[in-house]
């Protein structure tokens, strides 16, 4: 069988080359950074255990816990414990608990009885049916109200994508939520009959779905792969172009040049623009330069408990802009599982940047963990200096799904259909969460084998 080369091991490619690799196909990975896992990475220093970026996965598809029964990993895996269920969002300048069923939401502080009542007119409002693509602001403010938009989405599309509403497409950034509107003219109608297509698929929606990690870290994930990929995954191996020949295609890295069957991309849309390649047809990468990626520092700081008065039981903090913090949001990390802090501490994980103040992500670190302290001070009542610190900048951390953003996906298909055996698939396509990853990292399988069978 014709062998498939990988681009990128981020958990995208590494699930792709395990399950091929798993029906018997040869495979090499090809990853220009020195560490397996891409944007996962876990350390554990003075007791302590830090995400530099993703915390946790989201278990929204069977897929998910197949790969973790795959790798043997089970034992390891840490679900989240049940105090961590809480999620708050600020609001005038404090964190207030999100409802925790739907219904709760009339009796919450965190909406205006004009927002409450916008929701009660929702599955009247008519849907949309002219096919303009909205941004997820249009979206909001036509079907529910500005509040929504302001106090709410604005808080979700940050901790998502570090983006901003105004800019990004409902279309393909909230697939689900315009799913709803088109399926069922309304949201809320859609809430209550999509549970049951979801029942038959084995999907789980998002808000219910079980979040977890490892006992070390989401690295762990990343490092199994790795080891059962061996030798077929070659670090500090950048790509550099692919020629197509008659049959193959040509691998040109910084050191070598080998021929494969089938190349899948896995890696970032930005590197992929610096890509060359020659092919029977005229094919150019440059166009995805123009994705736009939010810049993130990820702040990890560890408190001592008595320094910190909130109680810091739950999930973690959404932060709206409307309230004027320079943070986007934090994660309780210590809560969510143990073993993060040594007793009598805390390990507290707020992100910076992103589209809201793209600038503030690339501040030197001890600026960054200054500026962080200052927003917790105020939001969690954080008194002392942190005994613990990690900062970690990604220049390029998520993808924009801008107003726009088809034409990229439809580019990635034009250029499939014309160059047999490329194929294109992670982030940049399928969904930027590392369940939509491990998603995609599947169904590219499919699609690969079909192609050399
Ligand atoms: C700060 C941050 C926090 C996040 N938090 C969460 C979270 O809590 N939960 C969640 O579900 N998701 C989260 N995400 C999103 C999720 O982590 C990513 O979308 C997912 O990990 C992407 O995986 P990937 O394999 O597609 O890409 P990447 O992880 O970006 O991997 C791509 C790899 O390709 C390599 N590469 C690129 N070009 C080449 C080349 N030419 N040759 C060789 N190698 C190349 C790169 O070096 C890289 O290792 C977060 C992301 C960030 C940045």
């Amino acid at each position: 069988m014709k062998s498939v080369a990988i681009i990128g091991a981020g958990i995208t490619g590494l699930t792709a080359a395990f399950y091929l690799k798993r029906k018997g196909v040869p495979v090499t990975v090809f990853e220009a950074g020195a560490r397996a896992g891409g944007v996962i990475q876990s350390i554990r220093r003075d007791s302590f255990l830090a995400e530099f970026g993703p915390n946790t996965i989201l278990e929204t598809s069977p897929k998910i816990s197949q790969l973790v029964r795959d790798l043997n990993l089970e034992s390891r895996r840490l679900d989240t414990s049940p105090d961590a269920e809480a999620r708050f969002v600020v609001r005038g300048g404090r964190p207030v608990a999100m409802p925790s069923s739907q219904l709760g939401i009339f009796t919450s502080k965190l909406l205006s009885a004009q927002a409450k009542l916008a929701l009660l007119r929702e599955p009247f409002v008519t849907p949309r049916s002219d096919g303009k693509e909205e941004s997820v602001a249009e979206f909001v403010t036509r079907r529910l109200n500005r509040e929504f938009l302001d106090r709410m989405v604005d808080a979700l599309v940050a901790g998502i994508y570090a983006g901003d509403p105004h800019k990004l497409s409902v279309r393909h950034a909230l697939p689900k939520l315009f799913e709803l509107e088109q399926k069922y003219g309304s949201l809320i109608k859609g809430q209550f009959f999509g549970a049951r297509e979801r029942k038959k698929t084995g999907e789980v929606a998002k808000d219910r779905a079980p979040k977890f990690s490892f006992d070390e870290g989401l690295q762990v994930l990343p490092d199994a792969l790795a080891t059962q990929l061996g030798d077929s995954l070659k670090l500090n191996t950048q790509v550099t172009k692919l020629l197509q020949t008659k049959d193959d295609w040509r691998i040109s890295t910084s050191s070598s040049e080998v021929e494969h069957g089938a190349i899948i991309y896995c890696g970032t849309a930005h590197r992929l623009s610096e890509l060359k390649i020659e092919s029977a047809t005229q094919l150019n990468f440059s166009a995805f330069s123009e994705i736009r990626y939010a810049p993130v520092a990820g702040v990890v700081l560890g408190f001592r408990r008595e320094d910190v008065a909130h109680s810091c039981s739950g999930f973690g903090m959404l932060i709206p802009k409307i309230e004027g913090f320079k943070i986007l949001g934090t994660i309780f990390s210590s809560s969510l599982f143990p073993n993060r802090a040594p007793a009598g501490h805390i390990l507290l994980s707020s992100y910076v940047g992103g589209e809201r103040y793209p600038e503030l992500a690339s501040l030197p670190p001890d600026e960054l963990v200054k500026l962080v302290c200052e927003d917790l001070r105020v939001l969690l009542g954080v008194r002392g200096k942190p005994v613990f610190q990690n900062v970690a900048l990604y220049p390029k951390a998520i993808p924009q799904y801008n107003v726009g953003y088809g034409k990229f996906k439809d580019l990635m298909s034009e250029i499939e259909a014309k160059a047999a055996g490329l194929f294109f698939a992670g982030h940049f396509r399928d969904g930027v969460s590392l369940g939509d990853s491990i998603g995609s990292g599947c169904n590219i399988v499919r699609r690969v084998e079909n192609f050399l069978k």
